[in-house]
């Protein structure tokens, strides 16, 4: 795969396992675990006493789903201190989430962040069919609107039909967040120093699939000017649905095969809609805790 060369004067001079090869050596352990073939690194006793004595020094920080079936150091046959992992239902990133990213990136070093998310996952498909409502699940639900509006904007469909895609959309979708939410990645994304990938599990396989970076990466990295703002998501559906229809841009023909399309609309776009004034951080705010 080809990386982002946003304006990295040496990156190889930066500290750290460099991001091609932390993602070569995911992908080798993905592939031993496939093949029953794996080595199971790391998991010893005296690694427990090595990172206890000498800090941990993982070579990926790595955001993924609660779920049970997506235990990260198995499906990549790693072990102790390996993986700076942050684990959330659906893989959404709120403020907690975006923080232990960036302690990931700039307290042990990782030079590759991956959001992995995975198929079948229990947390999308409440939000694609209008569930989770109990507590605060629903604050996982709500941060998981943009993703679902922006996949029935390019399939037209809704419910349990877009759930597949809607995985992969979520992605992108977080990747995004993260990146409007954080200076500091932003900064280290600029610099060279690192690489943010989509990926997604498959749990009937066991398969990891590499899903690139984000298409806009240079540009969320300089601060997200020119992205469009997602449409407003912090009300609930049922309000939603009384909405006119969102006057969604074309997706661009080149991100439409394989690659994720950005999206989406203006909320002043919105046809017979009063202007409100436009949210600071895009969906930052409904991504706050309550
Ligand atoms: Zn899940």
């Amino acid at each position: 795969m080809t990386f982002y060369p946003v304006c990295a004067s040496d990156p190889h001079s930066v500290p750290g396992v460099p991001p091609e090869k932390a993602l070569e050596m995911l992908k080798e352990g993905n592939a031993r675990f496939v093949g029953e073939k794996a080595e199971h690194p790391h998991t010893k006793i005296d690694r427990v006493r090595d990172t206890a004595v000498n800090g941990q020094h993982p070579f990926v920080t790595m955001m993924a789903c609660s779920d049970s079936r997506v235990p990260l150091e198995e499906i990549f046959d790693q072990g102790v201190g390996d993986i700076f992992s942050i684990r959330v239902a659906g893989n959404v990133s709120g403020s907690d989430e975006i923080g232990s990213i960036e302690y990931g990136v700039v307290h042990t070093g990782t030079r590759l962040l991956v959001v992995l998310g995975h198929t079948k996952c229990g947390a999308v498909t409440a939000a694609c069919t209008g569930g989770g409502h109990e507590g605060n699940i629903e604050n996982l639900m709500r941060a998981l609107q943009p993703a679902v509006a922006v996949t029935e904007s390019k399939t037209g469909k809704r419910g349990t039909e877009i759930i597949p895609q809607c995985c992969r959309e979520n992605v992108f979708v977080q990747i995004e967040n993260i990146l409007k939410n954080s200076k500091i990645l932003q900064e280290s994304v600029k610099k060279g120093e690192l690489t943010v990938v989509g990926a997604i599990y498959d749990i009937d396989t066991g398969c990891v699939e590499f899903l690139g970076q984000h298409p806009f990466t240079a540009t969320l990295a300089n601060g997200a000017n020119g992205i469009p703002a997602t449409r407003p998501v912090s009300m609930p559906r049922s309000v939603q649905s009384s909405y006119p229809a969102p006057a969604y841009r074309p997706v661009p023909a080149t991100y439409s095969a394989g690659s994720y399309p950005v999206l989406v609309t203006e909320e002043s776009s919105l046809p017979g809609q009063p202007q409100k004034p436009r949210r600071q951080g895009g969906v930052r705010n409904l991504l706050k805790r309550q």
